[in-house]
Order: C-alpha cells, then structure tokens, then sequence
C-alpha cells in the first residue's frame, strides 16, 4: 500500500511497513497540497498538526483510493471522522500507547506548581535568587480530582495515591466499582474540594469550552488546576482571570486554544507552567503507537 505519514512516526516502525513491502512516504503537506497528495494513497497517517476535514475527506472521495486515516495518538479531533466514515474511510487511533506518558507529564506540571520548578528555572536564569518567594507545599495528604476517569486518569490516579494523595474523580459513567480506592463524586464536589484538579476528558468540537468561569468560581480557593487534555476545553480568559485573582494557586498546561498559542499573558504569568502539547512525546509512546499503528495496517491486510 502507498502510506503517507505527514506528521512523523517512530523510525522502527516506518522501517517494519517498508520491510512488509509498503510505500511509505514522510512528508507534511500544506492544505492545498494535501488535498492534491490524499488522492493517490491509500493509509494517512497524522499526529494532531495535520487536520483532516470534509473537504481533504471529499477530494481523497475523487479516486476513491483512500481507505483508512490513522491518528498516532489518543484524539481525533483533528479528523472529521463521522463525515470519513459516513464515506467508507476507516478512521482509527492509537488510545492506549501514551497514558501513562500524559500522566507523568501532568504529574510533572503538579511538582511544578508545588515547587515552583518552571518560574524559579525561568527567574534564576535572569540572575535572581528567588529563595523566599518560594516556598513549596507537599503533594503528600492533598486532595486531586480528577474529571473523566478514563486511561490518563487512571494512570494518573496509581501515581498520585503512591505519592500519599487522596484521590477523587467524577465521569459521565458514573462509579467504576473496579477502583474502589478513589472516591467517586458528584462534579461540583470534586471542584469544591479539590487542592489539584486534572482534567482528562475529551474535546467536542461542537461545544465550548468546558471549564469556564462558573466551574472556576465553585473551585477552592488557591487551587492548581492541570490541563493536558485539550486547549479547547477551557475559556483561557476565564482561567488568565482566575489566576489574576488568586482563586487559582496555578495553572499546569500543556495544551492550549490555539496551538503554537499566542497568549502571551498566559503562558508568561508567574503562576502557570506550560509545556508544548508534549504529553505523549516520550521516547516509549511513540514506539507504542509506532507498534500500534503497524498492528492496525496488518490486521487491515487480513
Ligand atoms: P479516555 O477515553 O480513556 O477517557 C476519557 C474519559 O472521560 C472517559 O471515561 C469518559 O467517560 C470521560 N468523560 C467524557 N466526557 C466527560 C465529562 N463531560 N465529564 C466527566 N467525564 C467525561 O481518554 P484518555 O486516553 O484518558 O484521554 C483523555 C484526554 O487526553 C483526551 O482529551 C485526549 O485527547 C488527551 N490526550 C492528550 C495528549 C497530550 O499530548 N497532551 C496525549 C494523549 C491524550
């Protein structure tokens, strides 16, 4: 099969498709020439830096020689799925390669804040000696609530409870009476009560953002809220607001509205930490969602 990979893709698996006899081809195209490129090949593979929507769908829909888009990685917000597979175009991910690299990342953003690891390496390298200023508090005895109890979650929840943590969540399924050592609860008790809120839940396209200013208000004062999921899950003036205000003690993010993001205010305010949506770029996930991938070609061989 003719493979196009536009946004990169582990260098052993690209080799096992080649070695299987495929046509692979790495190159990230702009949209035009996207739309040219999809009517000639018959798998794309994409990250989240290329998009996929109806009008690439209707173009790959002229040869009809597109059969699969492959998303390395857990959202597929990117690709207009319904309308691909509404054509007959499979669409498939890779969920499980990069959980517990997102968890660990988010883990990460909660030291940060605790510690204030990302403001005192940034001031330090001005030449200032911060000492006072930062005085930390421990992870150890704090409450986390975690909104969406899926696979991030959970790998997250393992962590933060060997840490000492009390660990709480709220899910649309409700009670998941396989993990009776985190406590379920109603959403706006998880928002009430919480010290460290992570959210882990996907985006929809088709509504706003889902942390906005009221769900910030119903939070505890001087809580550290981590969003590795998707910028498009929470209103950034509302949050730039409630850190301005106090009522948030820090924001960990390594996902944002618009990404590269222009919120200077934000990414440069004293409280937040910020990363470049690198939650599953570990050496590890990619090699799983490298084997994946190669997994997901094979069993459409068969
Ligand atoms: P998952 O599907 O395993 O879990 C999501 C959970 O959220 C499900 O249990 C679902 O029932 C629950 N949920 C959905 N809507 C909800 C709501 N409104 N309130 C409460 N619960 C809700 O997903 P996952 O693999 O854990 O991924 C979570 C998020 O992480 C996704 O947004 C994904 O795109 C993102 N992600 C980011 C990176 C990164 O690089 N930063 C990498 C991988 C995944």
């Amino acid at each position: 099969m003719k493979i196009l990979v536009t946004d990169g893709m582990d260098k052993d698996a690209i080799s096992t498709l080649r070695t299987k006899g495929h046509e692979v081809i790495e190159q990230f195209y702009e949209i035009d020439q996207l739309n040219e490129k999809i009517k000639n090949i018959d798998v794309i593979i994409v990250r989240s830096a290329t998009k996929i929507r109806k009008n690439t769908i209707d173009s790959a829909l002229s040869t009809k020689k597109l059969k699969m888009v492959i998303r390395g990685g857990v959202g597929i917000d990117n690709i207009d799925y319904e309308y691909a597979r509404s054509k007959g175009i499979i669409v498939n991910n890779t969920p499980k390669a990069s959980s517990a690299a997102v968890a660990e990342l988010a883990l990460s953003h909660m030291f940060s804040l605790a510690r204030f690891i990302g403001i005192a390496n940034a001031t330090m390298r001005e030449g200032q000696w911060n000492k006072k200023e930062y005085k930390g508090i421990e992870l150890n005895n704090k409450t986390l609530g975690l909104i969406g109890f899926g696979r991030i979650a959970k790998e997250l929840a393992k962590r933060a409870n060997a840490l000492g943590m009390k660990v709480i969540y709220n899910d649309i399924l409700g009670e998941n009476n396989q993990y009776k050592q985190y406590k379920y609860v109603e959403l706006d008790q998880l928002l009430k009560t919480s010290d460290f809120i992570s959210m882990h839940i996907p985006a929809d396209p088709s509504k706003g953002p889902f942390i906005d200013k009221e769900k910030i208000n119903k939070m505890k004062d001087g809580v550290y809220f981590i969003n590795t999921s998707r910028g498009a899950l929470v209103d950034e003036l509302a949050l730039l607001d409630g850190l301005n205000s106090n009522k948030l003690g820090g924001a960990g993010l390594d996902v944002f509205m618009e990404e590269p993001t222009k919120n200077s205010e934000l990414i440069n305010h004293a409280k937040v930490s910020v990363t470049p949506h690198i939650g599953a770029s570990t050496k590890e996930a990619q090699k799983r969602i490298g084997e994946e991938i190669v997994n997901i070609i094979e069993s459409m061989e068969e």
